[in-house]
This record gives C-alpha cells, sequence and structure tokens, in this order.
C-alpha cells in the first residue's frame, strides 16, 4: 500500500461510496440495512459537501490518469440528482487534464426517470439495477416498506434507460428463491434483452460481522449447481450472446488475462470504500471499527492508504489455505474472498472460501467448453489481426510451443 501514496502507485486507486448510508426506500426482506425498514428519515444522509470537495481535490491529485467512482447506498438515488451534478462538476474542477473519469452506480431502479436517465447519459454513468428476476421472484423480497412488490416500477425505471441509450447492467442477488431457478433466470435476461449480467450469493446479514465466519442463505452446492445450469444457457453452442460476468472472467483466464473481479484476482485491489461520514475502510465486506483506516474529512488521503490496517488487509488474500495452494484451479480462483473463509483468531489458521465447492463444481464442469472457446476466440482474433492461421504442423498461435493441430487448432 505504500506505493499508492507516492507519485510512482502502480494501479489506480477505485472508490467505492455509501453515498447515503443506509438510507433506501425499498425494505429488501435479506438486506443488511432493511433492518431500518426501508427507511428515509426527515433528511437524507448524503454526503456532506465540505467532505466531497476535499477528497475529489485529495483523490484527483493522485488520480495518475485514471479515476473510478462507484456510488452505492443503501439507495444512491436518494441524494439526489443535485447532489450527482455536485460530484461530476468537482470532478471536472480537479481533475488533472487527460483524467479518465469513471462513475458507476448501483440503483434499486425505483426512482429511475427521464431526468436521471440524461443526466446518466450525458455524463457517461454506467447503472447497476438489481433485480432478482421475473416478477415473481422480485416481488416476493424486494419490497417497499408496506410490502408492495418492486418489480413493476424498477422495470420503467430499466426502460428509461434503454429510451436513453444509458448503458447499465443487471446485478441479481442469489438466495433460496432463485437459485434452483438459474434456465428460468436466463431466459428472463435474454427476454427483457439484458446483455450485461452479474451474480452476487446473498449473504446472511446477521453474521455480517467481518470477526464471524461467513454465511450465506444459499448452500455452496446450491450455488455451484446454479452456475453450472446458467453455464448451460450461457455457453449456447459456443456462441454466447449475453455477459455473465463470473464466466466472462473465467474465460478470460483461459484467455491468459487476468480476472476482473476482485474475488478472482491475485490481490484484493486498491480501494477505498467509504461511509456517507467519510470513514473509509478497504473493502465493503470489512466495514467494521477493526478495519477502519481513517476518515477522509480529517485525514489526508495518503495517511489512509498508507495505514497500517490497510496494509494487513491486504495481506489477507494472499495468505492461502494449504488445500488452495495444491489446487489445480488456483489460476482460475486465486483462493476466493478472504472475507468468505474462516479464519482463527490470531489469522495463523485460514480455511477454503466458503464457496470452494461451488468453484470447483463449475470449473470441473466448464472446463472443456471454456477451453474450446478460448480456442475458438484466439483464432478469431488472430485472423481478424490479419494473420494467417499456420498449417497443422506449425507452432501454435498462442505461443504455447505446441504444433497448431495440437493445441489452438485442435
Ligand atoms: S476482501 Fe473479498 S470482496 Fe474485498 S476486495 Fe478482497 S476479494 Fe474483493
Ligand atoms: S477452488 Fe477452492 S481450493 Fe481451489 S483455489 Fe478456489 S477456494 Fe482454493
Amino acid at each position: 500500500m505504500n506505493e499508492c501514496a507516492t507519485a510512482t502507485r502502480p494501479a489506480p486507486i477505485g472508490v467505492m461510496w455509501k453515498t447515503v448510508s443506509e438510507d433506501c426506500n425499498l425494505a429488501c426482506d435479506y438486506c443488511y440495512y432493511s433492518r431500518v425498514g426501508g427507511k428515509i428519515g426527515p433528511k437524507i444522509n448524503r454526503i456532506d459537501s465540505e467532505i466531497l470537495e476535499k477528497f475529489i481535490r485529495e483523490y484527483m491529485e493522485l488520480s495518475n490518469g485514471q479515476a473510478s467512482f462507484a456510488w452505492q447506498g443503501g439507495e444512491p438515488l436518494l441524494a439526489g440528482l443535485d447532489f450527482f451534478k455536485e460530484v461530476v462538476s468537482l470532478q471536472a474542477k480537479y481533475a488533472p487534464s487527460n483524467t479518465n473519469i469513471s462513475n458507476a452506480i448501483q440503483t434499486n431502479g425505483m426512482l429511475l426517470n427521464r431526468e436521471w436517465a440524461h443526466f446518466f447519459k450525458t455524463y457517461n454513468f454506467l447503472v447497476g439495477v438489481s433485480i432478482d428476476g421475473p416478477k415473481e421472484i422480485q416481488d416476493s423480497r424486494r419490497v417497499t416498506r408496506s410490502g408492495n412488490g418492486s418489480y413493476d416500477r424498477v422495470m420503467k425505471g430499466i426502460q428509461t434507460l434503454r429510451d436513453t441509450n444509458v448503458d447499465f447492467n443487471i446485478l441479481t442477488v442469489i438466495h433460496e428463491g432463485n437459485v434452483q431457478r438459474a434456465a428460468e433466470l436466463m431466459e428472463f435476461y435474454h427476454k427483457e434483452g439484458f446483455r450485461y449480467v452479474q451474480f452476487i450469493p446473498c449473504m446472511d446479514f446477521r453474521a455480517q460481522e467481518v470477526h464471524k465466519s461467513p454465511r450465506y442463505l444459499i448452500t455452496p452446492e446450491e450455488y455451484g449447481q446454479f452456475l453450472c445450469d446458467a453455464f448451460d444457457v450461457w455457453y449456447n453452442d459456443g456462441n454466447p450472446t449475453m455477459s455473465i460476468r463470473f464466466f466472462d472472467n473465467v474465460l478470460s483466464v483461459y484467455l491468459q488475462q487476468e480476472a476482473e473481479i476482485c474475488t478472482h484476482r491475485s490481490i484484493c485491489p486498491t480501494t477505498i470504500v467509504l461511509e456517507q461520514n467519510g470513514d473509509a475502510y478497504p473493502c465493503d465486506f470489512y466495514i467494521h471499527d477493526t478495519y477502519k483506516i481513517g476518515n477522509v474529512g480529517t485525514s489526508s488521503l495518503q495517511d489512509i492508504l498508507g495505514d497500517l490496517v490497510y496494509k494487513n488487509f491486504l495481506g489477507k488474500k494472499p495468505k492461502l489455505p494449504q488445500k488452495c495452494m495444491s489446487c489445480e484451479y488456483l489460476n482460475l480462483c486465486h483462493g476466493g474472498c478472504p472475507r468468505n473463509r474462516t479464519w482463527s483468531e490470531n489469522d495463523d489458521f485460514v480455511d477454503v472460501d466458503y464457496f470452494c465447492k461451488s468453484y470447483i463444481q463449475i470449473y470441473d464442469y466448464a472446463h472443456e467448453r471454456m477451453n474450446t472457446l478460448a480456442k475458438k476466440i484466439r483464432r478469431q482474433q488472430f485472423v481478424s489481426a490479419g494473420h494467417q492461421l499456420p498449417g497443422r504442423n506449425e507452432p501454435c498461435i498462442c505461443g504455447s510451443g505446441k504444433k497448431y493441430k495440437k493445441c489452438c487448432g485442435a
């Protein structure tokens, strides 16, 4: 982490801001924040303007050409359009020239309208909309405080994004109500034309304290089967037509690239997660006093990034359980997420990621088809770069040193 506090920082720093703390206009029954029951207080707890400006100024100084903001909640749209207008104007004010600024926002979709859509289009926001599946699934758990379903309103909001050509993706929380229904979900995405989808297994919020073992609403076996069923549809006889983040990541490793999901990279990315009051943490899963690395209203960003707690946090992911060290899928999985492992009190013993079995199941199941697909993509890329494919006995295009016919040509 020291490097991050210097001009020679190797990787961009991502920022995720809990824009309005736990304020939300839904009361999804599985949500950590649902303890407040879809509460919107008399005043929205949004980020203070002074803290916002101080942070953006300091962050831009360290941005090194790339500034990435993710806005989350509760429900971030409750902060209001004027707040986000202030955000983009501060970003423009403090960004050094030639800085690539990206903004992503995760919303429950309830407040999306033409005004928001125009704003997102104008400032090139990537919008993530949470939807758990067709109406019956969505309305059973993603409900308002009075218990009404949210499906119709969310789909109307999505339509405004479509009408305005806003880039958006879908986030589906996987829980007891949809984990057995992968094919149905995939059909739903297809029917609605949702091209970019990611799955998030639902954590049991009663066990979210960071020192406790992970607990989820679905078992590793259920999630593994879910992924296999979804994969069958996604693969589409070697012609995937939609992006499912998990499968895209696996495929990218088959194509000799690194996964982009933090869970399946070798180290946790350099991210600062900020609570609405400016308290800073290294990850969304580690929002706890033990992992607090400062407050952006009172500490300098350099101090926060150099905090010892941050260094200790970054040391967790590479501390792999024995089973991972000898796992044939280590290059795909990298031991999953440290939050999903079980740690002994002094962190000297660690057990595998809660979803280890799910990962092994899907990696086993998908291997042959992923391999075939990766070869096909390599051949296509080679040809579209203007090269001619080699003869069967010539060296392979992927640089493996094998004969083409026994490698990408097979
Ligand atoms: S702890 Fe887990 S969720 Fe957090 S950055 Fe690391 S891999 Fe990602
Ligand atoms: S699949 Fe399991 S054993 Fe293998 S690297 Fe991942 S968590 Fe470790």
